[in-house]
């Protein structure tokens, strides 16, 4: 029971996450015509430094991700761990930047309104029909399988069954394939997260995973960090502010991974083009500019390569 509650508590996140993408979108940070339709509108405003948080985290994440699709020319697959309500197939889907196959994973509960929403909204379900052909599309209240998207009810902790289940979406390991976890590694214990990890390298030869998620910074090194800012990467040897940064690739290279980085999102977002982000900055007047950076400082995007085909994709980079 206690840990059905913790569950529970977790799959909630998921509505937390969109319906701040969804207040950023309407505010204009980005565009992202599908998110309307499965969250409603925020109550009240979401505060300037919150806002911007999620542009970083949203491009930073696109940005990696559309870097992959580059270099495996779009003959690859995508598996999203705990996508909640994530509207990236759409958006790949009108960019013309589909993945052979674009999977999700999440609770069974989650997927469950992810369809719902998904069937009874037709500009959600037209894009799926477009992109299907051959037999009949599968599309219940527990999964959708569709030529080019899956979505499955599974556990990230059962790494059985849930690899189980993408097999008979037909995912492929001997593809190219992007995992995706965006805050939910979080949400498993170190252990739990670790055999994750593993299991993706185990199982595909030619890998990348993008994560984010929070790092245990200590504040005060926050000042020092926004200083050493140009240089990129944190490079200050020897602080903690660095160890949890450097935990964060070392937990990729003890699982099998041949490659990884992390960046603060501080750094993601000086690195994101600054054209845009000159042009969200106008958006809302921020008042606390330290606000924002501490904490864009305690969260990070790490991510981690394994390259088998040689594709180069340990040169992914902002
Ligand atoms: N990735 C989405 C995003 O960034 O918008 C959702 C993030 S939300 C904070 C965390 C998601 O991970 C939730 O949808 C939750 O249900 C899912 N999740 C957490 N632990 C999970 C587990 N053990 N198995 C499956 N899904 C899990």
């Amino acid at each position: 029971p206690d840990s059905d509650t913790a569950d529970e508590a977790v799959r909630g996140t998921c509505d937390d996450a969109s319906i701040c993408k969804r207040f950023a979108v309407s505010s204009g940070y980005w565009k992202d015509p599908y998110i309307q339709y499965f969250v409603r509108q925020a109550k009240e405003r979401k505060a300037p430094e919150i806002n911007r948080g999620y542009y970083a985290r949203v491009q930073g994440v696109n940005l990696l991700l559309n870097a992959f699709l580059r270099k495996t020319e779009c003959n690859c697959q995508i598996i999203n761990l705990g996508a909640g309500l994530d509207t990236t197939f759409w958006r790949l889907k009108d960019e013309n930047l589909l993945p052979k196959k674009y999977f999700e994973v999440d609770f069974p509960a989650i997927v469950a309104r992810k369809l719902y929403n998904i069937k009874s909204k037709p500009p959600l379900s037209k894009p799926i029909m477009e992109t299907h052909s051959g037999e009949s599309l599968l599309l219940d209240a527990h999964s959708l399988d569709s030529a080019r998207y899956s979505i499955i009810g599974a556990d990230l902790r059962n790494l059985k069954d849930m690899e189980e289940k993408l097999k008979k979406m037909s995912m492929d390991p001997q593809l190219p394939t992007l995992l995706v976890s965006e805050c939910v590694l979080v949400y498993m214990t170190p252990e739990q997260s670790a055999s994750l990890l593993q299991w993706a390298t185990n199982t595909f030869p030619t890998a990348m995973l993008i994560n984010y998620e929070q790092v245990n910074m200590m504040d005060r090194f926050g000042q020092i960090m926004v200083e050493n800012l140009q240089r990129r990467q944190c490079n200050l040897a020897g602080v903690d502010t660095c160890q949890s940064l450097q935990s964060q690739t070392e937990r990729f290279l003890s699982t099998g991974w041949e490659s990884a980085d992390a960046w603060n999102m501080m750094n993601v977002y000086s690195n994101l083009p600054q054209e845009d982000v000159m042009r969200i900055e106008k958006l809302e007047f921020l008042d606390e500019k330290e606000l924002l950076e501490q904490l864009l400082l305690h969260y990070c995007i790490s991510w981690a390569t394994k390259d088998s085909l040689g594709l180069g994709l340990a040169g992914i980079t902002f």
